[in-house]
C-alpha cells in the first residue's frame, strides 16, 4: 500500500460535501468550505473514492462540512454513509483519528437519529448567540430556525459530544458570559473564534470585520484570571494557529482563536499568493464540494489539486499521488517559522471576482 513517507504529520482533512447552506451568516463565505474553482458537484462514489485514497496515504482525521451538510435528507444521508465509511476504513487499518461534524444546527431535530448512529466523534454547531434577534440579524433566519437549532443541540448533546462554534464580534461580545454559562449548564463545549475576513463573504466580509471586529484578548484574560493558564493547542499534524485551551471546574473545555497570533504558512503555496498573510494559513486540507483538493478556504487555482480530468474523476492510484503531493506541501509548512501576522486592519482586502 501506499503510503505519504513522510515523517511529519498529515493534517486533518475538511469535507465539504455540499457547496449549499440554508443560513446567511454575514461574515461567512458565500458557499463555506468550497469556494472558487466549481465544477460540479461530486457525486456520493466520487467522495467515496476521494476518502478511500486519502486513508491509504494515511489521513485519518475528518470533518464533514459544506455549505451545510444537512441542508437536506439528500445531503443528511451522504454525510453519514461517507461518516461510516471513514469509520470502517479506519478501523479496517486499525488507525486511531476522528470522525466529525460541523453544522449549523438548524436540522439538527429532523435528522437526529442519523446524526447519533452515524458514529461521529464530535459535533461542531456553529451558534452566535443566544439571542432570537440577534440570531435572525445574523444568520438571516427567523426564532423557529433558532429554536430548532437549539433543540437539536439539547436533543443529541448526551449521545455525542457537541462544541459550540461561535464567532466573537460587537455584536455578541456582551453575551458571552451567559453563553458560557449555557454551556457549562448543559455539558457543551465552546469554541471562540476571532472573525475571519473572507473575500467571497456574503454581504462582503470586509466592510463586517471592519465594522465587528473585537480582538479577544480582553476575553482570554479573564478566562485565565477565572480558570488558570490554558493549555495551548494546534490543529492536528501542529498547524493553523496556537489556540488557548481553558477548562471550567465542571470539564467545559473553552478554547480562543485568534488570526492575529502566528499561523503555518507554506513557501511554495503562500508566498506568491495575493493573499500572503491571510486569516487562516494552513490548518486542513478541503476536499471541496467539486471533488478538487484545496490548501486552504482562500487560494486560488494555484493552492487546488485538480482531481478530475476529461473522463471524470482521476483513479485511486492517481488520487493517491494528489494527497501525497498535498501532503509534502503541508510538511513544507513546517519548515519554516510561524510567521507572526500584522494586524488585521492593515490587511488590504483583494477582491476576488
Ligand atoms: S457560517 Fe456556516 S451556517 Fe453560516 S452561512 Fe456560512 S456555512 Fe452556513
Ligand atoms: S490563502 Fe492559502 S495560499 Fe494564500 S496565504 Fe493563505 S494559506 Fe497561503
Amino acid at each position: 500500500m501506499e503510503s505519504s513517507n513522510y515523517d511529519k504529520p498529515l493534517p486533518s482533512i475538511r469535507v465539504a460535501v455540499t457547496e449549499t447552506c440554508n443560513l446567511r451568516c454575514d461574515y461567512c463565505p458565500t458557499d463555506g468550505d468550497s469556494v472558487e474553482m466549481q465544477n460540479g458537484s461530486l457525486d456520493t462514489d466520487g467522495f467515496e473514492d476521494m476518502l478511500t485514497a486519502a486513508i491509504d496515504v494515511g489521513f485519518t482525521d475528518f470533518s464533514f462540512t459544506g455549505g451545510e451538510p444537512l441542508l437536506s435528507r439528500r445531503t443528511a444521508d451522504r454525510t453519514f454513509q461517507l461518516a461510516r465509511l471513514v469509520n470502517d476504513l479506519r478501523a479496517e487499518k486499525g488507525s486511531d483519528g476522528y470522525t466529525k461534524l460541523n453544522t449549523n444546527g438548524a436540522n439538527l431535530l429532523r435528522y437526529q437519529d442519523g446524526v447519533v448512529s452515524a458514529g461521529f466523534d464530535e459535533l461542531k454547531v456553529s451558534l452566535d448567540t443566544l439571542n432570537p434577534a440577534t440570531f435572525e440579524e445574523l444568520a438571516k433566519r427567523n426564532e423557529k430556525v433558532f429554536d430548532a437549532t437549539l433543540q437539536g443541540i439539547l436533543a443529541v448533546k448526551d449521545e455525542v459530544p457537541v462544541r459550540l462554534q461561535t464567532v466573537v464580534g460587537k455584536y455578541n461580545i456582551d453575551e458571552l458570559p451567559q453563553m458560557l454559562d449555557f454551556c457549562i449548564a448543559h455539558g457543551l463545549d465552546i469554541k471562540l473564534f476571532d472573525i475571519s475576513r473572507y473575500n467571497n463573504a456574503l454581504a462582503g466580509s470586509g466592510n463586517f470585520a471592519d465594522t465587528n471586529y473585537v480582538s479577544l484578548d480582553a476575553v482570554s484574560q479573564m478566562l485565565e484570571e477565572q480558570y488558570g493558564e490554558p493549555i495551548i493547542k494546534f490543529a492536528v499534524g501542529g498547524y493553523g494557529h496556537a489556540k488557548k485551551v481553558f477548562t471550567s471546574p465542571e470539564g467545559t473545555r473553552i478554547e480562543i482563536r485568534d488570526t492575529s497570533k502566528s499561523a503555518q504558512y507554506s513557501p511554495d503555496l503562500c508566498e506568491s499568493c495575493p493573499n500572503y498573510m491571510c486569516q487562516d494559513g494552513l490548518c486542513n486540507l478541503v476536499i471541496a464540494a467539486d471533488g478538487h483538493i484545496r490548501f486552504c478556504r482562500e487560494g486560488g487555482a494555484e493552492q487546488t489539486i485538480p482531481t478530475q480530468n476529461e473522463h471524470g474523476i482521476k483513479s485511486l492510484d492517481e488520487l493517491r499521488s494528489d494527497f501525497m503531493k498535498a501532503a509534502g506541501i503541508f510538511a513544507l509548512a513546517q519548515s519554516i517559522e510561524r510567521p507572526i501576522k500584522p494586524l488585521r486592519r492593515l490587511i488590504p482586502l483583494t477582491v476576488i471576482k
